[in-house]
């Protein structure tokens, strides 16, 4: 596998000279741009798809500021975690997946094409699977659906390879690639240049993101109790290890309580994507964010992990694997900082820094003139993704703060899911 395939940081290598400068910000655009996208721009000039842009919002989080939602009363789990995701019991049965029976008791590697023929050469993808001796839900792992996202991969690896069929109650499912298509090309998208994280559930006769994403969901995600799909931020910027979910839902409130201590973000989820996808279809589904695209990054590998391992334990699937204590803060809202100035950003802060109002994250300072500005927080928080240290346009989105607040936020009574944008719904700061 070639996952070895890393990025260098190209933030590093920005050189002094005017000279340097030009080839970091060839580098940038190189990097970026194999799809030609600039998060300054939210993609435009190159996701020409058909939605019309009815959402002037400037990202998925800040549309999370905008609305105040609320949990269940008392945010206190509605149930034993088990009951929200549960639907298998008594005796333990064999696990019919792609054609294939898996016993109780065993594990196998399967392979998946979301068509038998791709460009007229077979594409397909692993599918692992362990099936447990005991009856229980089916826990499904997702990787690399942004084909540029590798954390993610090497964390159901570990998972998997920590899982014994013999002591496990129910099954795991884990695709951990994908978009084999984008990962191969080290590609966030599909080679159509289409998000496929845009298309769930899919149509059988739609474009060919939609046609991938039809045959991933029926063949597999419906097979799923629950679900959790593993991605990074995008474009050079880095998620602190969180979990993203729609906390309004009682069910998926109820999962986030199973990954320990993790910070949770609500996050309405976009339509398209394979979390809203998933859990419009009753299966409760969390997006975990860890690090950025384009790397392994072992610290962010092993904070999901064990967040995982922790849901496995708190499912009753596996018995005391991992247990983590001490829950982290849930934010509500989130907000990005954004640049009002062009140049080379270098930052003051790291993820997961506690932040104050009038802190200074970082500075922009203009290669040319040397003119600096500070990029103050607005807010009182945490920084939970960060811009890795680059050259940055106005309006770049920089720093993630999720928000402090005591308050419980007021009731959305119907909760409406974020719309795709013109650009195929990708919008900066945007990760999942
Ligand atoms: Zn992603």
């Amino acid at each position: 596998m070639s996952i070895a395939r890393q990025q260098s940081d190209s933030n590093a290598s920005i050189c002094q000279t005017i000279g340097g400068i030009v080839l970091a910000l060839f580098a940038a655009s190189a990097y970026a741009g194999e799809a030609a996208v600039d998060p300054a721009d939210n993609g435009v000039d190159v996701l020409q798809d058909t939605t019309i842009d009815t959402d002037s919002r400037s990202s998925e989080t800040s549309a999370v500021a905008e609305q105040m939602i609320t949990p269940p009363p008392a945010h206190e789990p509605v149930g034993p975690l088990i009951d929200a995701v549960e639907d298998a019991r008594g005796k333990a049965e064999a696990l019919q997946l792609l054609g294939s029976e898996i016993a109780p008791g065993t594990s196998e590697r399967l392979s998946w094409a979301a068509t038998e023929l791709f460009e007229g050469v077979p594409v397909s993808t692993p599918v692992l699977v362990v099936n447990g001796t005991q009856p229980g839900p089916t826990l499904c792992l997702t990787a690399a659906v942004h084909g540029d996202e590798l954390n993610g991969i090497e964390m159901v690896r570990r998972v998997f390879h920590d899982v014994d069929p013999k002591k496990l109650s129910g099954s795991i499912i884990g695709v951990p690639i994908v978009n084999v298509q984008g990962f191969r090309r080290g590609s966030r998208y599909l080679p159509d240049r289409r998000d496929l994280n845009r298309y769930f559930p899919g149509n059988p006769n739609g474009s060919a993101a939609a046609r991938i994403a039809h045959a991933l969901f029926t063949d597999i995600i419906l097979h799923c109790d629950a679900l959790v799909d593993l991605h990074t931020g995008s474009f050079e910027r880095a998620n602190l290890p969180q979990i993203r979910a729609d906390l309004r839902n009682p069910d998926v409130l109820t999962l986030t309580h199973g990954f320990g201590s993790m910070v949770v973000l609500h996050s309405t989820p976009t339509i398209g994507t394979l979390r809203h996808a998933a859990t419009m279809a009753g299966i409760p589904a969390v997006t975990v964010e860890a690090g950025g695209p384009s790397q392994l990054e072992l610290v962010e590998v092993k904070h999901g992990v064990k967040g995982v391992e922790t849901l496995l334990t708190e499912l009753g699937m596996v018995r005391r694997m991992r247990l983590w204590g001490d829950p982290e803060p849930v934010y509500y809202r989130s907000s990005w900082v954004r640049a009002d100035n062009g140049g080379i950003l270098l930052s003051d802060v790291s993820l997961g820094s506690t932040v104050r109002k009038g802190d200074v994250l970082g500075s922009i300072t203009d290669p040319m003139s040397n003119a600096r500005t500070q990029l103050i927080s607005p807010y009182s928080g945490r920084i939970i993704g960060m811009a890795r240290n680059q050259v940055v346009m106005p309006g770049f989105a920089a720093f993630h703060v999720g928000i402090q607040t005591d308050d419980i936020p007021a009731i959305a009574e119907d909760p409406a899911p974020v719309e795709k944008t013109a650009d195929g719904g990708y919008v900066d700061g945007m990760s999942e």
